[in-house]
């Protein structure tokens, strides 16, 4: 065999489950993609016209390594208002390249070689792959329908041993949709404490939630000082090409996180951090506008998955419906791609997000309503002829 010089870290990466059905996805005409993890809609005109100026007003120089001031201070401030914790925007708060550099960030800064973080599963597909590149261990432990694909807490316990460092909770979920309630987000609490553990709590869709409300985790009592809270602007305020994002830590933590970060990004882009600030301070109706017309298709789609006769959990959070698809005899890959061959429609294999997915599809609905529908008929159409 070739060599391939790669580090062993890096050549034992398994790539993404879902890259390889948009691959597919591209060669074939007429798809109708319920694939993809990012809004359909397009930055809200305030968020443009920031960015535009910043850029005019040659605002394409480095800004301080942490970020601009006005934009932690309102990343603090709206986080105080939201959820009631309350972050110095000095030493608390730093702006990343998007919810995946904090990701990273976050995971170097506490991780020694070895070092296990608690997963549940199903999960975002970076996490596995983050952990391994940084030289931590993922101890996958997975959720079911069963239980509204909520984490069992006395599973997360049992899977503690000495060398775990710190439980990493992803709610609202990609790719369920849970949304986690605050008894067991207390019990997940609890044992952190007991445990002497760090949660790093990655809370990118918290405004992306119908009829409910999110729960932040470092609300609750104790839990500041040892959370990590990962957040962005891809999701909530339709950002993702401007590549920006935050974390929130204790300023002991923070200041290993922040060293990490100045040394492998020095900052976030410029005129993202600007257009951020303008989301924070006047797209709250855009942000609103978006979850209604999110919530809108989620029911359309959760009530059509459910007709076709493919069992479907009801997301409260996030833009992802995950239906059993196992009940029509096929496993999800087979599924997959098969629904992707014969009727043109992507979607993503359950088991492509970790233990617990088999069995399931992720359908994003960050996609026109009247394509869902016609994803729908054509899913109905696919499911009878088997
Ligand atoms: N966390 C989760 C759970 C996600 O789904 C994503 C995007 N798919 C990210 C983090 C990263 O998003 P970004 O880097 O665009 O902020």
């Amino acid at each position: 065999m070739k060599k391939t010089y790669l580090s062993n870290r890096v050549a034992n990466l398994k790539p993404s489950g879902i890259r390889r059905f948009f691959e597919i996805a591209a060669t074939m005409e007429e798809v109708i993609s319920l694939g993809i993890g990012e809004p359909d809609f397009d930055s809200p005109p305030a968020i443009l016209a920031a960015g535009k100026r910043a850029l005019e007003q040659n605002k394409t120089h480095y800004t301080s390594n942490r970020g601009i001031m006005p934009l932690r201070e309102a990343l603090a401030e709206t986080i105080q208002n939201l959820y009631g914790v309350r972050y110095h925007a000095a030493d608390e708060v730093l702006t990343t390249v998007g919810g995946s550099e904090a990701l990273v960030v976050a995971c170097q800064a506490l991780l020694d070689p070895g070092d296990e973080i608690i997963l549940p599963t199903p999960c975002f597909v970076s996490y596995q792959g983050v952990i391994s590149l940084v030289g931590g261990v993922s101890v996958e432990v997975p959720s079911t329908m069963e239980n509204n694909f909520m984490p069992d807490p006395d599973r997360l316990e049992q899977a503690i041993t000495p060398r775990t460092k710190a439980i990493l909770l992803n709610f609202p979920c990609n790719p369920t949709g849970a949304v986690a309630d605050k008894k067991t987000l207390m019990a997940i609490g609890a044992i952190a404490e007991k445990h002497d553990l760090i949660v790093i709590s990655d809370e990118i869709y918290d405004r992306l939630v119908y009829g409910t409300s999110h729960v932040s985790f470092p609300s609750l009592s104790g839990m500041r000082d040892r959370t990590i809270l990962i957040g962005g602007f891809s999701k909530d305020y339709a950002m993702t090409g401007w590549r920006i994002g935050f974390v929130c830590a204790p300023a002991h933590m923070m200041k290993g996180i922040a060293v990490v970060h100045q040394y492998i990004i020095m900052t976030a882009p410029t005129m993202s951090q600007y257009a951020a600030l303008e989301g924070l301070r006047c797209c709250e109706e855009d942000v609103q506008r978006m979850v209604q017309e999110y919530d809108r298709r989620r029911r359309s789609i959760v009530a059509g998955l459910n007709y076709i006769g493919l069992p479907t959990f009801e997301p409260r959070g996030a833009f992802y419906a995950f239906p059993k698809v196992s009940v029509t005899g096929l496993d999800d890959e087979t599924f997959a791609e098969r629904l992707l061959q014969e009727k043109h429609v992507a979607v993503v294999p359950g088991s492509a997000f970790g233990p617990g997915g088999e069995g399931f599809v992720r359908c994003s609905y960050a996609t026109a309503f009247d394509q869902i529908e016609e994803a729908l008929d054509r899913i109905d159409q696919f499911v009878k002829s088997l």
